[in-house]
Parts: C-alpha cells; sequence; structure tokens
C-alpha cells in the first residue's frame, strides 16, 4: 500500500487525506479563515521565561529547555509516545497519546527542545501530559500567548498558527469591512477587525486582566457582532416562512362540528389562560401561513386539551393532524386521553385515530400506515415513528410536537423537511386548501405547534426563539393544592416508608423515581430493582410496580396500566415518567437521589403530583456521597426547588445555576449556542440587537446576508428548526 502511493503521487492535493489535526479542525466547523479568526482564545499563557524543573510546583504550568535523553513508543498502558528530558536541575518524563512521527524526530535522542506543559510531581518523578515541543534557543515570547479551545487531536502550536493564518486571511480580504451601518453601533464601539487583532495578538504590554475581561471593548464588539447575527438569521427565518403557504384551517362555528362537540364533552371548563391560547393558535392555523407557535405551560397547566381542540379545528377544516411525543409511554397517554375525547365525536364523521410508535407489530403498523395514507386517519398519534419514510399523510395540516424540548434538532429538520416534501409532492391542492385565498406558488407547510413544560426565561425567550411566536399558559386549573416540598436525608428512608404506608391507607398513589438504572453500580447509586424489592418487603400487602427504560414495551405498557387503572399502590421508576404522565390520584412523589438531578427535571417530575384535589407532597431525598457534603449547585437546586412551585422562577434559578444549555435541548448544536454573549449579563446588547434586526434587513439587505454568512456560513439552518 505505502509503497503504492510513493510510486504514483496522488495528482491533486485535494486527494491526500486529511492529517488528523486537519480533521481536527474540520469537526470543530474551522474551515474558512472567517471561522478560524473567530475562534477566540480561551484564556493567555505567559510564555515570555523559562523556569527549572527542579523550582516548578505540583500542577504548574511551566517552560522549561532540555535535552533529551531517551524517546519511544510503549503500549503500557496504551500506545503512547514517551520520552524522558533532562534541564540540569531534574529530568521529567513526556507522555503522548497522540503523536505524529515527526514529533518522535523533534524528540530524537540528544536534542535541545523547549516544552511547555502542565507539570505533575508523580510517585514516579514528575510527568507532563502532551506538552508543547519546539527546539531549544528560540526567542522568548515578548506577549502574552493565546490559548484556543481544542480537542486532544489538535495541538495548540498547529491550531494557533491555523488561527493565526485564517486572521490574516479574513483581514486582507474584506471578510472583517464593518457591516453594521455607523450611525447603528454601540456608542463607543470597536471595529471588529481591531477587535480581533487585540484578542488574537495581545500587543506586549497589555495586561492578562485587560485581555480576559470581558466587558473590555473588543468582547463587547465580538458578543454585540454575534448577537446580531443570531437576531438575523431567526428574523430571516421567521420572514421566509412567512411567504410559504399553509392550509387555512378555518374556525367552525358548527354545532355538529368536532369542536364544537370537544367543547361540549369536555368535563371542565377552560382556564382564562386557556382560553387566551387557543384563540392564539386558532387565528394562527386560520391564516394560510404556516404557524410556528411555542406552547409554554408549567406541568399540570393543561397543555393537552389546547392541543386536541387544535386538532379538532383542524379536522373540522378537512386536514389531517399529527401529534407527536418523545416516549411511548407519554404517546400513548395521548392516544387514551384524545381517543376518549375525539373517538366517539370521529366515529359518525367515518373518521379514525391512528396510532404509529417503533415497537409496533409489522400487520398492526400496516393498517395504521394505510388509515394515514387514505385520510381516514384525521388523527394520528405516536412517537417519532410518524416521520419515518414510510409515513405518508394524504393531507397534513397541523403537526403537534409534546414535549419539544425532548426532541433532537435533528429530528425536528427532519421533521419540517418530511412535512414539506410531502406538501410540495402531492399534486393537486386538497380539501380546503384550494378554498383558500393564496395566489402565489411557493412551496406548502403544514401549521407547527410545538409544547414545553420547561418555561423559557425571556432572555432566552428573546435571543434562541426569536423566530418563534411564544404562547404561555400562566395559570394552573382551579382546585389544586400546592405541593409541599421536603429535603430528607437518605438516612431517613424509613420515616418514608411509613408515611407511604398512610397514604395507602387513605386510597392513595405513590410514585418513588431514582435515577438511570445502569450507572447504579459505577456511581454507588441505590438503583430501582434494590428499592423496588425493599419496598415489597416493607409493604408486603400492596402492589408495588417497577419500571425502568430496560423493560420490553409491552411489560411497561403492562405496569403504566395497572397504576394508571388504580390497583397498584406504588410506582417504582426510573425517569421514564418523567414527563407527561397524568394520574390524578398519586399524591406523593419520592425522588430517590434527588442531588443528581438537573432542576428543570425535578421539577417535571413533582409536576406528576398534585393533578388532584388532595393535598399532594414531593419529598426530595439526597445523600451527601463519599464528601460527606452537597456540591454547591446541588444545594442551590434542591433549595430552589423546596422555596418555588413556580416554573417560572425554576426556570430563571436554572439559568443561573448551569447556563442556558439546559433549556436548548431542541437547539443545542454548535451553530446556535452562543459563544461569546452571556445572557445573565448581556441585556443591553440583545435588546440593541433585537431592535436593529429588522432596520438591518429591510434597509441594508446587503449588509445584513453579509453579517450572517460571516458569523454562521452554512449553519444557519438548524436555526429554523
Ligand atoms: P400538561 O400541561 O402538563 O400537559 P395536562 O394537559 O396533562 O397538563 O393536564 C393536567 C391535568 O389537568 C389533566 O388531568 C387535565 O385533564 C386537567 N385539566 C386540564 N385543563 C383543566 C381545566 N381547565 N380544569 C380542570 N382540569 C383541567
Ligand atoms: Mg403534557
Amino acid at each position: 500500500m505505502l509503497h503504492n502511493r510513493q510510486a504514483m503521487p496522488t495528482p491533486t492535493p485535494e486527494r491526500k487525506p486529511l492529517s488528523l489535526p486537519q480533521k481536527a479542525l474540520r469537526k470543530m466547523g474551522l474551515l474558512r479563515p472567517v471561522d478560524l479568526a473567530l475562534h477566540l482564545p480561551l484564556r493567555y499563557e505567559d510564555e515570555t521565561q523559562l523556569v527549572k524543573l527542579a523550582d516548578s510546583r505540583d500542577g504548574e504550568v511551566v517552560q522549561i529547555e532540555a535535552v533529551v535523553k531517551s524517546c519511544q513508543v510503549v503500549f503500557k498502558p496504551r500506545r503512547q509516545l514517551q520520552a524522558v528530558v533532562d534541564d540540569g536541575s531534574d529530568t521529567c518524563t513526556l507522555r503522548f497519546f497522540n503523536f505524529y512521527p515527526n514529533m518522535q524526530k523533534a524528540l530524537e535522542v540528544g536534542r535541545q527542545v523547549r516544552l511547555r506543559g502542565e507539570v505533575r510531581g508523580g510517585f514516579m518523578g514528575r510527568t507532563m501530559m502532551h506538552p508543547s515541543v519546539q527546539a531549544a534557543g528560540g526567542n522568548l515570547a515578548t506577549a502574552l500567548t493565546p490559548v484556543y479551545p481544542s480537542t486532544a487531536e489538535l495541538p495548540q502550536a498547529y491550531l494557533r498558527k491555523a488561527v493565526l493564518g485564517g486572521l490574516a486571511l479574513a483581514l486582507r480580504g474584506q471578510a472583517f469591512a464593518e457591516t453594521i451601518p455607523a450611525n447603528h453601533l454601540p456608542p463607543h464601539s470597536w471595529g471588529l477587525a481591531q477587535a480581533l487583532q487585540f484578542l488574537h495578538h495581545p500587543a506586549p504590554d497589555v495586561s492578562l486582566a485587560q485581555l480576559e475581561d470581558h466587558t473590555h471593548p473588543a468582547w463587547q464588539r465580538l458578543k454585540a457582532e454575534e448577537l446580531l447575527a443570531q437576531q438575523l438569521s431567526q428574523l430571516q427565518a421567521k420572514r421566509e416562512r412567512q411567504l410559504l403557504n399553509a392550509p387555512v384551517l378555518a374556525h367552525s362555528h358548527s354545532p355538529q362540528g368536532v369542536l364544537a362537540q370537544l367543547h361540549a364533552a369536555l368535563p371542565f371548563t377552560l382556564t382564562q389562560a386557556q382560553q387566551r391560547v387557543v384563540t392564539e393558535i386558532a387565528n394562527d392555523v386560520a391564516r394560510a401561513v404556516p404557524m410556528h407557535r411555542l406552547l409554554q405551560g408549567d406541568v399540570g397547566s393543561g397543555k393537552t386539551v389546547v392541543a386536541a381542540l387544535a386538532a379538532a379545528q383542524c379536522i373540522d377544516a378537512g386536514w389531517q393532524c399529527a401529534l407527536m411525543a418523545p416516549t411511548e409511554i407519554l404517546a400513548e397517554q395521548h392516544f387514551a386521553k384524545l381517543v376518549g375525547w375525539l373517538a366517539p365525536v370521529l366515529a359518525p364523521l367515518g373518521l379514525q385515530v391512528a396510532w404509529l410508535t417503533g415497537s409496533q407489530k409489522k400487520k398492526e403498523r400496516d393498517t395504521m400506515l394505510a388509515l394515514v395514507a387514505s385520510g381516514q386517519a384525521a388523527l394520528v398519534v405516536g412517537t417519532h415513528a410518524v416521520i419515518q419514510d414510510k409515513v405518508q399523510f394524504k393531507h397534513l395540516g397541523l403537526a403537534i410536537i409534546d414535549e419539544q424540548h425532548r426532541f433532537g434538532v435533528a429530528q425536528r429538520l427532519a421533521l419540517r423537511q418530511k412535512l414539506s416534501d410531502e406538501q410540495t409532492n402531492s399534486t393537486e391542492a386538497e380539501g380546503a386548501f384550494s378554498a383558500g385565498d393564496h395566489t402565489n406558488s411557493n412551496p406548502r407547510e403544514p401549521h407547527l405547534l410545538m409544547m414545553s413544560a420547561t418555561p423559557i426565561p425571556r432572555t432566552l425567550a428573546m435571543s434562541y426563539y426569536a423566530d418563534l411566536d411564544v404562547s404561555t399558559i400562566d395559570e394552573l386549573p382551579p382546585g389544586r393544592t400546592p405541593i409541599v416540598t421536603k429535603l430528607v436525608a437518605d438516612s431517613r428512608r424509613d420515616e418514608i416508608v411509613e408515611r407511604i404506608r398512610v397514604q395507602l391507607t387513605e386510597g392513595r398513589q405513590i410514585y418513588w423515581v431514582c435515577p438511570l438504572i445502569e450507572e447504579s453500580e459505577a456511581l454507588d447509586l441505590r438503583n430501582a430493582t434494590d428499592t423496588h424489592q425493599a419496598l415489597c418487603e416493607a409493604l408486603p400487602s400492596v402492589m408495588i410496580g417497577l419500571l425502568h427504560s430496560r423493560m420490553p414495551q409491552a411489560e411497561k405498557k403492562a405496569v403504566m396500566s395497572l397504576f394508571v387503572q388504580g390497583q397498584m399502590g406504588v410506582l417504582v421508576s426510573t425517569t421514564v415518567i418523567e414527563v407527561g404522565v397524568d394520574v390524578p390520584n398519586a399524591s406523593l412523589m419520592v425522588i430517590e437521589h434527588a442531588e443528581r438531578f438537573g432542576l428543570s427535571q425535578l421539577h417535571q417530575l413533582r409536576g406528576r403530583v398534585g393533578r388532584g384535589a388532595a393535598a399532594s407532597a414531593c419529598v426530595l431525598l439526597y445523600s451527601l456521597g463519599e464528601h460527606g457534603r452537597l456540591s454547591d449547585t446541588a444545594r442551590a437546586r434542591l433549595r430552589a426547588m423546596a422555596e418555588t412551585n413556580d416554573g417560572f422562577e425554576i426556570a430563571r434559578r436554572d439559568l443561573d445555576i448551569r447556563g442556558p444549555g439546559e433549556f436548548l435541548g431542541a437547539r443545542q448544536s454548535g451553530a446556535a449556542m452562543l459563544r461569546f454573549a452571556d445572557l445573565t449579563v448581556d441585556h443591553e446588547l440583545l435588546d440593541w440587537a433585537r431592535q436593529l434586526a429588522p432596520t438591518m434587513l429591510d434597509q441594508h439587505p446587503a449588509l445584513a446576508a453579509r453579517h450572517v454568512e460571516r458569523w454562521l456560513g452554512g449553519k444557519s439552518d438548524y436555526l429554523k428548526a
């Protein structure tokens, strides 16, 4: 092989296989000079001096010059390059798990090298892992050296060279020419080129404090740029969508209509908040423009009925509606509820509800697919199986995604893709569509309603979700008694068992949630199986079920239905019940190892109780772990849970504790995450960007396009998901 390649050199440079660092650059999305130039230092290092090994402290990052004493590839414990160097004061072992042939050369025995890295003073003598290596004797740096975010395959020296090369290229071209009209720049703003020069090439006299202070004008400029790019691309996505066609799902006032009959069949009256969002959605879907609306409401606020009403309006207009949930159990619950409400109304019209999941038998699935394709299934409920290739809708008018943050961005893109293909492929407009009043031939898309029980703090909604319309249910149905939350040390679990006994004699049901089962051994967690067994022994006359994600689907369903019907007193489960399960008779939620759960997850779990009229409680069992204390974040989370039941307040605190990542499940792509701006401090810049975006698109479209291209390149698609 090797021989061949040497005999016949590859004709074009593109054919040359990429080196490891080249691949790593690619993987990090650092392709264009602009991307490299916008890859900013994480911190800076002082390479202006040399030290002696004997003077270095354990854990210190140092720069030394030494002579190589030995160098070899060893295979224990795994393949690595190992060298020993001596700087006259002491020796040090170097280890490299990723290395290239030229590195072996640089570390040939007898060579004088300059090394830079963290010294560890282990039992076996001093070591350095992956130090940077260069020939000794070069000039010392005169200014601080930037350190870039990197990966193991990508050495700093290589990355630094690539970044500085990219910066030079980008500066020479017009890549960083001003895109923001002068009269719209924030006051005292630096130019972008100036800011990048400053951060990548610190002048000799610039101090570390200055460089690392994110209120510095150089950082401010980058944050402003980034926020503007985000706002522009989202506004752009929204405007593009507004050019698309969607079926007009007019509100039917007929008393025979599905909508009217559903209203009549509901066992409760809607809260004011529910009425308000129902109207917002009803108005949206009656327009010939695709709706993209996020319906947020705390757990238990009653989103399902809102979805059902939207579905009814859609069906009345002669279109199909799809409802998707992230798990089968949740999908099943919707199915049961919606069938209960809608099936009796649909049947006289010759319409049905179809059910699609991954675990379905082929025969059943084929029957369902036929119902969907023929249009006989007015409502299709299921998991992401609903968006698989084989599923062909006759005329999909509305897609509803429950717990949307649980769906990945790729799934959501697939959904939109599928839905628009579907519509573009069908040759003739159907039913109400042809009666619609659009005259353009732009592609069609169904309306999209996303539901989430994780309220999004205002700043996040304004930044990451700027392209969506948001409806909020900010009121719980009446008659709910607030849930009392108690923090209890794990050592007192016997008291909890007593409490369960009392609840059971009052005819109540109990959830007991454990952390993931597979981690039980490694993390010394008491797993669901153990807990189940212990409870069975303590409460021998009670039916106690066990539910975890590794069980076969049929078994899960059987357990769930025993609990839903009330025969089962206690349900021990892993977090499979996290979202959406609705059993009003359950009044006690015990969460084991609560310190290991995220805040929004805890809040979601707690929301499983307090759905009926009985006073409900949530017990957060925590254990202190090997250090005998809770981590600061765990403590902050548990305190938040004990102090408030308000989903918005919980969300706000979670943002403080964890940063935005937690909320952006659905938008967790590198492209969509803000790299520089910090929404907890940069409100003013966010407001500035929000105000400027429409003006830019209207009055300076070319500049706006250049700006988005600079920051997002080909990645802006992800923002549309
Ligand atoms: P979530 O918003 O968490 O999805 P659900 O839709 O599951 O909440 O509703 C929670 C419970 O409240 C369900 O049992 C539902 O039937 C009931 N519910 C919904 N709206 C009302 C209302 N307006 N009045 C009384 N109960 C309601
Ligand atoms: Mg729900």
